[in-house]
């Protein structure tokens, strides 16, 4: 399934700009004549596997999100959580290199 930018936005509630930076960093797209921009869900989810894969060994900390910029796991700067049903969104940013990182997840129902 292919996404628009602002789908993925409403599937994730990672903002569409950061969907666009993605881009910039390989993030598997596609574009149709009009050069709108689409996302395949599936080919997505593996692209953020395969770099968290790289740097990620250790679990995340509560406050901690992967950098997709610096490829590497990094304590937020004034991390805000929203939560939206039971799914949970840490964003905040990186204190490496300044850009917006978003975490998504799951409320643990054990809590
Ligand atoms: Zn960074």
């Amino acid at each position: 399934m292919l996404y628009t930018p602002s789908e993925l936005e409403q599937e994730l509630g990672v903002p569409a700009y950061s969907i666009r930076d993605w881009v910039k960093l390989g993030m598997p797209h596609e574009r149709d004549k009009r050069e709108r921009l689409w996302i395949n869900g599936i080919e997505f989810a593996q692209w953020v596997n395969r770099i968290r894969k790289k740097g990620a060994h250790t679990r995340l900390k509560k406050d901690e999100a992967f950098c997709l910029h610096c490829k590497q796991a990094v304590r937020l700067d004034h991390p805000q959580v929203s939560q939206k049903g039971n799914h949970i969104l840490l964003s905040g940013q990186c204190p490496n290199c300044g850009h917006s990182i978003h975490r998504g997840g799951h409320v643990d129902p054990s809590q």
